[in-house]
């Protein structure tokens, strides 16, 4: 038999379920693991898909998405960034935002092509980057508040072609305000850089108004930004999200888009459609749970003695694990799944620069983190003594 494909045998699944199905057969356990929202999607968005069935809109739509669709989203991020993309010819509606990096990588990368990646980071991008035929390069910002510096960003080398940059991040929380990345674009624009702008979680965001990179001066031109409503509209199963990218970029894309996908569901278009035009405040009560369950679990790794960046948006926290524990991070995850029935995902699942740390999810009613928060404390207490 011949070889399979280097280009997929070269990726490992990423491991964020591995320690969730280690407490699967636990009738108290309490799984704190993907990024799923645990609100259901909001009843106006549901019943628009119902209506798209009974309607017969059922067929084939466009490569990139129907057009009042790309409308509303372009519309949508005019809003609330001030900033406006051409719905014919910058606007592209994909499977999931997911597809979105994966053919926008398609579009941007030839074979070692180098990625500059801040790390932690969100491991859909490594596979995205090393299947166009990329080289992803993790550069750490663990000293840094997780945030990537202009400092960091001259590692680039002449090979370098792209930076991914996230915010608010997976699975990190960090969030770039309008300087930080101001100065992150000037050097962008010297070193002739695409940037990637995933702004998935951007309406998670805590405080303040979301900063995106494409609106620096110079950036348009040069800025991929990748949207979707999994997160913010508890929609992950739809798999509907948007690239905002320039002309000449979005037409590869939608090459690439038309030969994996043909097109977004027709039935998830329209409940977009619906989301975008009538759910503006649909995320808000989920950004306000997920403030208050970041509160919870800040004060409780806190008083515990458990180091923790305060997240500024998305709903992860991602305490760094007290040295004297002696755990690496997938021993502590193991660990607490098998004594404490608690799963969180191994730091490790985010790149080296994880190891160390955990990810909690935040996404779960307030009384399953707290009791969680509860059992993880008194684990740590009991590895502590010994
Ligand atoms: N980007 C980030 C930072 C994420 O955390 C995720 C999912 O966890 C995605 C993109 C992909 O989301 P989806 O494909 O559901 O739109």
């Amino acid at each position: 038999m011949q070889e399979l494909s280097g280009r997929t045998r070269q990726l490992v699944f990423a491991s964020m379920r591995r320690f969730a199905d280690l407490v699967a057969d636990e009738p108290d356990a309490i799984i704190l693991t993907i990024g799923q929202p645990h609100f259901p999607t909001p009843a106006h968005i549901a019943e628009a898909a119902k209506r798209a069935i009974d309607e017969g809109f059922t067929s084939y739509t466009p490569n990139r998405g129907i057009r009042p669709l790309r409308e509303a989203a372009s519309a949508y991020y005019e809003r609330f960034t001030g900033h406006r993309y051409d719905p014919d010819r910058e606007v592209l509606v994909t499977v999931g935002t997911t597809h979105a990096i994966d053919i926008a990588m398609r579009a941007l990368l030839a074979p070692g092509d180098e990625v500059i990646i801040p790390a932690p980071a969100y491991p859909g991008y490594e596979g995205a980057v090393r299947l166009a035929g990329g080289h992803p390069v993790f550069v750490d910002t663990r000293s840094t508040g997780f945030l990537l510096t202009p400092d960091a960003l001259r590692q680039a080398t002449p090979r370098t072609k792209l930076l991914i940059l996230a915010s608010p991040a997976n699975p990190t929380g960090a969030v770039y305000s309008e300087d930080e990345l101001s100065a992150l674009a000037r050097l962008c624009v010297e070193r002739d850089l695409y940037v990637l702008s995933d702004e998935i979680y951007a309406e998670l965001q805590f405080d303040g108004s979301p900063a995106s990179i494409s609106r620096m001066p110079g950036m348009r031109d040069r800025t991929l930004v990748i949207h979707g409503l999994s997160k913010s509209r508890s929609m992950t199963g739809w798999r509907i999200g948007v690239a905002f990218a320039p002309a000449p970029i979005a037409a590869e894309m939608a090459k690439g888009a038309q030969f994996s996908v043909s097109c977004p569901s027709s039935i998830s278009q329209m409940a977009a459609l619906e989301a975008l035009t009538c759910g503006h405040e649909d995320s808000r009560p989920m950004r306000e749970a997920y403030r208050m369950n970041r509160h919870l679990a800040v004060q409780a790794l806190r008083g515990i003695g458990v180091p923790v960046v305060e997240p500024a948006g998305a709903f992860y926290v991602f305490p760094e694990l007290p040295k004297a524990l002696s755990l690496t991070s997938d021993a502590f995850c193991e660990a607490l799944a098998r004594e404490s029935h608690v799963a969180l995902v191994s730091g490790t699942c985010f790149t080296r620069y994880g190891e160390g740390y955990v990810r909690i999810s935040l996404a779960c009613p307030p009384e399953a983190l707290q009791e969680a928060l509860g059992r993880i404390a008194r684990f740590v207490e009991r590895r502590r003594q010994g």
